[in-house]
């Protein structure tokens, strides 16, 4: 499938691809060093847009496809992926529920700050007892009057510590389960009974912040279900769905990003007489790399196309994840290679791009689970 990108997708792609070099990658390894996000540079991605590109105009988005949505993670991939994850934690699985699936009333009332950047979204559908199985939920939430009161703890939440609005998917009916019995809530940071839990502390994706969101007896108004009572689980495989492409899109400009410095290393790296790069073993190593980097590419912009030409991409967003995760590990893992020893320290950003590939085979589903959806619904079609 050819996808051929509009003139507001390419100068979008020139100035986010612009940013992201000038601007972002001269505090990467600030940004490692400190586990936190300069503000002048949120602040910088606020002003671009970028906190908006998946809402709509009519609410304050730039409301990109999702081939331009695909095309800008793409080029924010080039760079720190912490820095990414604010970003595409918030356009992606934080605002979806709301653009897709809410109210106007609620649309109105939230997509206006969270295309400005002023209000940080999140995603809470991990339990300590619900990861790869989110149908078996522990959060309820009871219905008390004009009164949802939600009791529970999610756990893992990207931009938990730092978000304002929290997508938050509840049990309620026990009976029903995921059929029927499962809602999703916009509840806010401030509602009485929501607890930030404290930061996790991880392997990767340093600036990006995960952590526990308690709710205990957290009162949320009627107004604030998203979608239909009782649809949530449908909601969060349509909201993770399309979360999918932007993961693969993201990997996709990693992978574009370690080739570059690995190829440049290898030209420079004299051993033997000669640059590495003479050898034909790392050259065919650079052909892998580069060969595989393009067919996940392929994968998710033709799942972001397709979606965008109002089809149903459930397998293919699922392959578009499962493939280009894969291979944004296998490409960090032979550019840590091709850089040798120097590949291994924390100064220089292979060390970063190979510990940050690991959590993409993990996090939006394992690529375990991606393998089950496709192959349930190869079983199906055929
Ligand atoms: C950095 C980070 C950020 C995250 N951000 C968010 C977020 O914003 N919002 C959110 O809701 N969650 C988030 N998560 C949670 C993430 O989505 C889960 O960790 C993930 O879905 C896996 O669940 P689990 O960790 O409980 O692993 P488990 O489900 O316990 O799985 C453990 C292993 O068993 C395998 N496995 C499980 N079932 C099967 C099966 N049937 N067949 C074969 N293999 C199987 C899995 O693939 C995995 O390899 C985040 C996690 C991390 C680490």
């Amino acid at each position: 499938m050819t996808v051929v990108l509009t003139d507001e997708i390419q100068q979008m792609k020139t100035m986010i691809r612009n940013f992201v070099e000038k601007e972002v990658e001269p505090f990467a390894q600030q940004i490692e060093e400190e586990d936190a996000i300069p503000q002048h540079l949120v602040d910088k991605a606020k002003e671009l847009g970028l906190f908006g590109m998946s809402i709509p105009e009519e609410y304050g988005g730039i409301g990109l496809n999702t081939v331009g949505k695909a095309v800008v993670l793409e080029q924010l991939g080039r760079t720190h992926n912490g820095f990414v994850s604010l970003i595409s934690a918030h356009t992606g699985i934080g605002s979806t529920g709301l653009v897709k699936l809410a109210s106007e009333h609620l649309k109105r009332k939230y997509l206006p700050d969270m295309a400005s950047g002023e209000k940080i979204a999140a995603f809470a559908l991990s339990e300590p007892g619900a990861g790869s199985d989110a149908t078996n939920l522990s959060t309820t939430a009871e219905k008390k009057g004009e009164y949802w009161v939600v009791n529970g703890t999610k756990h893992f939440i990207t931009n938990g510590p730092v978000a304002d609005v929290f997508t938050v998917f509840a049990l309620t009916d026990r009976e029903k389960g995921a059929k029927g019995g499962i809602t999703a809530f916009l509840i806010e940071k401030d509602f009485p009974g929501l607890i930030v839990g404290k930061k996790d502390k991880k392997m990767g994706l340093r600036g990006s912040y995960t952590s526990q969101i308690i709710f205990e007896d957290c009162i949320v108004p009627e107004e604030n279900v998203i979608g239909e009572v009782g649809m949530g689980y449908i909601n969060a495989l349509t909201i993770l769905g399309e979360g999918r492409v932007g993961l693969a899109a993201r990997a996709v400009g990693s992978c574009d990003k370690l080739i570059e410095l690995s190829a440049k290393y290898a030209k420079e790296r004299v051993q033997f007489g000669k640059p590495i790069a003479d050898n034909q073993g790392i050259q065919w190593i650079l052909a892998d790399m580069a060969t595989e980097t393009e067919a996940a590419r392929a994968l998710a912009m033709s799942a972001a196309q397709k979606i965008d030409d109002g089809q149903k991409v459930i397998k293919e967003a699922s392959m578009a994840k499962l493939f280009a995760s894969d291979v944004y590990n296998r490409v960090a893992d032979k550019a840590l290679q091709i850089h040798g020893g120097i590949g291994y320290i924390a100064e220089y950003a292979v060390e970063r791009f190979y510990r940050d590939a690991r959590i993409t085979k993990i996090y939006e589903g394992t690529n375990e689970i991606q393998r089950i959806i496709i192959s349930r619904r190869i079983l199906e079609e055929n």
